[in-house]
């Protein structure tokens, strides 16, 4: 049974999503930013919340778990390496671990630089991937807790998912992604019609998730650090990825 999904806006720009599996009636949250706008979404879907898979620490992560976990009683599934900073944890999970969600099953991914213990949810017969602030569409976190060099190697965890796979990120940042990666490689064509497609999405008040692996190896310059062409692009031929990579980001930070 193929999985569901149902995505909506919470607090300024994160964004909460459902994960349905219509076999079982079973439902997971990915991340609880805020519990209201969960709410809103259990009702106009009429699913019912069985578990709320959990990224990272970060409070417009998780700030709605402990309101949600009393009104379902739901399971609450976080990364072990950061569980002590989430509240009403169940159940912990690491590199490889499987998690259900009915009948759907998800591989845990460890996926550390925007936070330590950062993890994400490959649902591998699903092609769905939920990677909170890791990788976002044509961008990465901000590398907070780990080194730029982890980060990298993060991304390449997830660039080597199957390129059909769709990606749900934790944050609608698109439009700015693209303005920054346009500095970046001015004349790259896939991102070029990535901004026009993502331009008529946004005036028509739809998101600009979920994105593709492909679409992003194509356009994301976060996920080309170890291309010929880019790093030449940066002034930095001949130099490792994970330093093009860390330039890149740099840049950003002060874009
Ligand atoms: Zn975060």
């Amino acid at each position: 049974m193929a999985a569901e999904t149902h995505l909506f806006l919470c607090l300024q720009d994160n964004y909460g999503v459902l994960v349905h599996d219509k076999g079982s009636g079973a439902t997971a949250a990915i991340d609880a930013p805020e519990a209201a706008p969960i709410e809103a979404a259990l009702s106009k879907t009429g699913w019912k919340l069985s578990d709320i898979l959990v990224t990272h620490h970060h409070g417009d992560h998780t700030g709605g778990i402990g309101e949600l976990k009393r009104r379902h009683r739901c399971r609450v599934v976080a990364p072990r390496h950061e569980a002590q900073r989430i509240p009403d944890v169940d159940e912990t999970v690491r590199e490889g671990d499987t998690v259900a969600v009915g009948t759907l099953s998800a591989r845990v991914l460890e996926t550390p630089g925007h936070t330590a213990g950062h993890i994400a949810y490959w649902f591998g017969a699903d092609r769905l991937a939920f990677v909170g602030d890791t990788l976002f569409s044509i961008g990465c976190g901000r590398v907070i807790e780990g080194t730029p060099e982890m980060m990298w190697q993060s991304l390449l965890k997830l660039r080597n998912l199957p390129g059909d796979t769709e990606i749900y990120c934790g944050h609608e940042y698109t439009m700015a992604n693209i303005r920054f990666a346009q500095t970046i490689e001015p004349n790259n064509r896939a991102l070029a019609a990535r901004a026009a497609e993502a331009a008529a999405q946004v005036a028509a008040r739809k998101p600009t998730i979920p994105t593709t692996i492909d679409a992003e190896k194509a356009a994301n310059p976060f996920l080309r650090a170890d291309l010929p062409d880019l790093a030449a692009a940066v002034s930095m031929a001949g130099k490792g990825a994970a330093q093009v990579f860390t330039e890149i980001r740099a840049r950003k930070n002060r874009f």
